[in-house]
């Protein structure tokens, strides 16, 4: 048992402790760094099972990467790529959905793709979605060079 991020042996409490949290691997010290950042930038649970998911398949995600305007779940910058977890999709009201479609198009326009995922996906199909995503990753970077 290994931390994801420092590769440190993890004691049996350690492990216990960040497996309780995140269902994830990490060392004492970067369970607190963890909680630190989901603190202050209310990111998801799932945003960051997504995060060590999309690492452990070889791509350089960033967690609560800042655009200038705002903070984004995670973000590949290589294709560009913004990726938002939707974590109360189902009382979206017409503000917030205009207010994401003007998000979503600003991003378009700095040549950004923004996919929103729900948070659901990420629990019950975490391979499946990071699949997708590697998909989409590769159409993008694709694309990218046909410009
Ligand atoms: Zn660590």
């Amino acid at each position: 048992m290994k931390c994801l991020e420092c590769n440190n042996e993890l004691s049996y409490i350690d492990h216990k402790n960040a497996m309780e949290l995140f269902g994830l691997e990490l060392c004492s010290q970067h369970t607190q760094r963890m909680e630190k950042l989901m603190r202050r930038n209310g990111t998801p649970l799932e945003a960051v099972q997504l995060y060590y998911g999309l690492k452990a398949a070889g791509v350089h995600p960033m967690l609560e990467w800042w655009d200038g305007n705002k903070s984004i779940d995670i973000a590949v910058s290589r294709v560009k790529l913004n990726i938002e977890i939707d974590t109360e999709y189902q009382m979206l009201t017409h503000e917030q959905a205009i207010n994401e479609l003007e998000e979503t198009m600003h991003s378009y326009k700095n040549g950004f793709t923004t996919i929103r995922i729900p948070h659901i996906l990420i629990k019950h199909y975490l391979q499946e979605t990071v699949n997708n995503i590697m998909g989409i990753i590769e159409g993008l970077r694709i694309n990218i060079k046909v410009i």
